[in-house]
């Protein structure tokens, strides 16, 4: 056994953790004594990042990510490839004889990771899996009869009975910096083809700051204000009452811990810091759900509606992803997504139901738009928020709840 200060070098593979505050497997890094390799390996996304708003999104992330290890002193490496083939190879390249990750929760990701583990472990290198992404790890959480949760009211009152938090770790000193081993080059983000500069994406920097400062000043803009009427205003699309946090939390450039910590620390146990921490625990549901049900991106949850006599019409389907419905809080809606990549969750519910139960689309169509053109399109998040709409997923009541377009304007 290799001891924590040992003086190999440790490889840090970045992937949706695109930040250097509370990231458990940087400060492991850091606290050993050898060099530090932080990579990225760009697969292609599928699963996290494989849509036109997302790769937009990764690509000034990437950027931003880059500098802020570089003002540790630290060198990102950016490669194309499967990880499987390409992280041993490189991990015994560098010389390193740890590589350590945040553990991912997408099961096709899980998978992977395991694989990868085999295979740097059959290398002899060690590997370490760190937390950060969720609060909860999605596989411990289980009812009393050792199920998964399929009500979010059970899961959110078992999660708020029993839980004991962390602090967030703070951006860890990095003691010594090694120059990069030699052979050792790298990519720069514009290499990897993600597309930023695409004409649908033209208008999204003014809308966004990706990142991990712009994640810190949009949580300060929250937590400054909007927090404090969050149970009231969350639900109006006109006010700016939500935390509009959500990409930020896809690519990791701030964790739920640190926005958790933030919160409570500055309101305490307010009746609108806990609706606002409810939220947070639909994401822990979501990927609770995902990984017990990993079909469930492609087939409903309700194995009873896997045969719906949905009518599917073409021109239907793209009125509605080009916001021409003639329905005005549904086009709003989804002219914003187009502009901006991102929707106000109340206005997501109402342009999925429209699209499900009044044109009779699939879900599973709508799913995949917003994958393309979501900024935060998240599997499991996005999974959940399109089942439940449709009815066939985890949720009371199913398919009698309509929203009526025209009211909820
Ligand atoms: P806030 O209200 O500030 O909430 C804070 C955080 O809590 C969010 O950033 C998000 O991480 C989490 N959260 C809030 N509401 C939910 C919810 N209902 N389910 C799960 N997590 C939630 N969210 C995504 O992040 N990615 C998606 O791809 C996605 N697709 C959705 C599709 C549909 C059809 C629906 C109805 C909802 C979807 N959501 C998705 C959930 C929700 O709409 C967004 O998380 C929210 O609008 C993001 O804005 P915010 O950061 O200002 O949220």
């Amino acid at each position: 056994m290799k001891s924590e200060a040992g003086a190999g070098g440790t490889v840090v593979w970045f992937e949706s953790d695109l930040r250097t505050a509370d990231h458990p497997a940087l400060a492991r890094a850091a606290a050993r004594r050898g060099p530090i390799i932080p990579v990225f390996l760009w697969d292609g996304g599928a699963g996290w990042a494989d849509g036109l708003a997302s790769r937009w999104w990764l690509h000034h992330s990437l950027l931003d990510h880059r500098e802020a290890l570089r003002r540790l002193g630290l060198d990102l490496v950016i490669r194309r490839g499967d990880p499987l083939r390409h992280l041993p190879e490189f991990a015994r390249s560098v010389g390193a004889d740890l590589v350590t990750w945040t553990a991912r929760s997408e099961p096709d990701r899980a998978a992977r990771d395991l694989e990868v583990a085999g295979a740097l472990r059959r290398a002899g290198i060690d590997v370490a899996v760190e937390p950060g992404s969720l609060l909860h790890d999605p596989a411990r959480i289980r009812t009393a009869t050792g199920g998964p949760y399929q009500v979010f009211t059970a899961f959110h009152r078992r999660l708020s009975g029993e839980t004991v938090y962390r602090s967030p770790l703070q951006v860890p000193p990095i003691r010594s910096v090694h120059a990069l081993p030699p052979g050792c080059d790298s990519l720069v983000p514009e290499d990897l083809g993600l597309s930023p500069d695409a004409d649908e994406t033209a208008q999204f920097s003014s809308a966004w700051r990706p990142g991990e400062d712009g994640a810190h000043a949009l949580l300060d803009r929250f937590a400054d204000g909007p927090v404090e009427g969050y149970g009231e205003t969350r639900d109006y699309p006109g006010a700016a009452g939500t935390s509009r946090l959500s990409p930020h939390l896809h690519f990791g450039e701030i964790t739920p811990t640190q926005i958790r910590h933030r919160l409570t620390a500055a309101h305490g146990e307010q009746p609108s810091t806990e609706a606002f921490l409810r939220q947070l625990a639909w994401r822990e549901f979501a990927f609770h759900l995902l990984h017990h049900f990993p079909d469930t991106p492609t087939r409903p949850l309700k194995p009873a509606y896997e045969d719906f006599p949905w009518e599917g019409d073409s021109e239907a389907l793209e009125r509605w992803k080009q916001g021409v419905t003639g329905y005005p809080i549904v086009d709003a809606g989804m002219r914003e997504l187009l502009k901006t990549g991102w929707m106000h969750n109340r206005v997501r519910m109402i342009a999925a139901s429209f699209l499900t139960k009044h044109l009779l689309i699939p879900w599973t169509e709508g799913a995949a738009w917003f994958r393309e053109r979501l900024v935060d399109a998240d599997l499991a998040n996005n999974t959940l928020g399109w089942q439940w709409t449709a009815g066939c997923g985890a949720d009371a009541q199913p398919f009698f709840r309509i929203f009526s377009p025209e009211r909820q304007g």
